[in-house]
């Protein structure tokens, strides 16, 4: 029987399973979607791969970087070229910061969630799909997860939430009778997401984005879309003459129109982007949309507070605890709770 489980399969999720399992510590990681890698995500249409979450990563500390680029395989890494130039809210371009432009920006050929599947397959991770967990419980010291469907599953010495903050309130929410768990759920809450609408946008002809950019970043936040990017600056993922953008509504224009339905968000999209870009924009011949609740963080927990669950076997990870919405960071989170979590069970079986 597994020690631990982990509630979601999100590259923070995955990351801690993958160092436990170095460790010969099992763990049983539990996600209610069909895939892996949680926002890091990408979709295949029509011939298309578009990564409709994160768009790339940039590994900046060590031991993200050892797993990314030697515990994991990297034929199908690719670095994204082109550099990030920034608009304002009327619709002026210029330059963006060169030094974040001097750093190299990476991904997979065949999209980014290829970094969760190759963690799972690496790490030969045992990963319970299409599984939504609804509460938490603590029996003899032993922890049980219960799913959506009833079904309980454990015991297990030790849990790791990994969810966006509002959804492990949630979870959190369920656990009685522990003096710790409403100092965890107000820091938790501390963590604010904005929500957001991703959107692809294809085109039968090639599309020019202005100057050697790869992507367009709005800086002042006044302005409806976020971020606009070129797909096909990413290796092998367009057909030869069709074009992806791949747009970003602002969090303000998304939360208004949360409820709008796809071909209206495609719409708005295309009309923002066709105002923004200096070479007249043809209307799409199809859209892809994502609605996501909890895109980013903007504010975060504090780890430390955190801790207080760990005495009784309780552990976090997730971008939730970096206020900021960073693959690598969330990834930086995990390994950082496999660390603290291999301690805990050493510390248990010699008590
Ligand atoms: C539109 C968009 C663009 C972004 N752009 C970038 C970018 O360019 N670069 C970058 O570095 N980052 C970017 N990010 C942020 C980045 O994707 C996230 O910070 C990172 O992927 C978070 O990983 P995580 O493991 O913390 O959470 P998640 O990826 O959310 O993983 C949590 C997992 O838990 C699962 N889950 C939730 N609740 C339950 C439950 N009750 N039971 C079971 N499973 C559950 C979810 O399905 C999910 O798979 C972007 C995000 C979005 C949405």
């Amino acid at each position: 029987m597994p020690n631990l489980a982990i509630i979601g399969a999100g590259v923070s999720g995955l990351s801690a399973a993958f160092q436990l399992k170095q460790a010969n510590i099992e763990a049983q990681v539990f996600e209610k979607s069909r895939g892996f890698s949680g926002r890091a995500a990408s979709r295949s249409r029509k011939g298309c791969r578009y990564d409709y979450g994160a768009n790339y990563f940039k590994p900046d500390s060590d031991e993200v970087a050892r797993l990314i680029f030697q515990s994991l395989p990297t034929d199908d890494l690719s670095p994204v070229p082109g550099d990030i130039s920034v608009f304002d809210e009327d619709g002026n371009i210029s330059p963006g910061d060169p030094e974040q432009n001097a750093q190299a920006k990476w991904n997979y050929r065949s999209g980014i969630s290829t970094l969760g599947k190759l963690i799972v397959q690496s790490g030969q991770l045992d990963v319970t799909r299409e599984t939504r967990i609804t509460s938490l419980a603590r029996l003899d010291s032993q922890w049980w997860v219960n799913d959506e469907k009833g079904r309980e599953h454990g015991p297990f010495d030790a849990v790791l939430l990994t969810a966006p903050g509002p959804q492990t309130v949630e979870l959190l929410t369920s656990v009685e009778e522990f003096p710790p768990v409403p100092a965890m759920v107000r820091e938790l809450s501390k963590a604010e997401y904005y929500c957001q609408f991703a959107v692809a946008l294809h085109f039968s002809e090639p599309i020019k984005m202005p100057g050697d950019s790869y992507a367009l970043i709005n800086t002042d936040r006044g302005h409806g879309l976020a971020w606009i990017s070129h797909e096909n600056r990413k290796c092998g993922r367009i057909p030869d003459g069709e074009s992806v953008l791949m747009a970003q509504l602002s969090p303000e224009w998304s939360e208004a129109h949360y409820d709008d339905e796809p071909d209206s968000i495609i719409n708005s999209a295309w009309k923002f982007a066709s105002d923004l870009l200096p070479d007249s924009l043809p209307r799409p011949d199809w859209g892809d949309t994502q609605r996501w609740r909890f895109a980013h963080p903007h504010t975060a927990a504090d780890p430390a507070v955190l801790q207080s669950g760990q005495e009784m076997g309780l552990f976090f990870a997730g971008d939730a605890l970096v206020g900021k919405g960073r693959v690598t960071r969330a990834m930086e989170t995990g390994l950082q709770a496999a660390t603290a979590i291999e301690a805990h069970l050493a510390m248990s079986k010699q008590g």
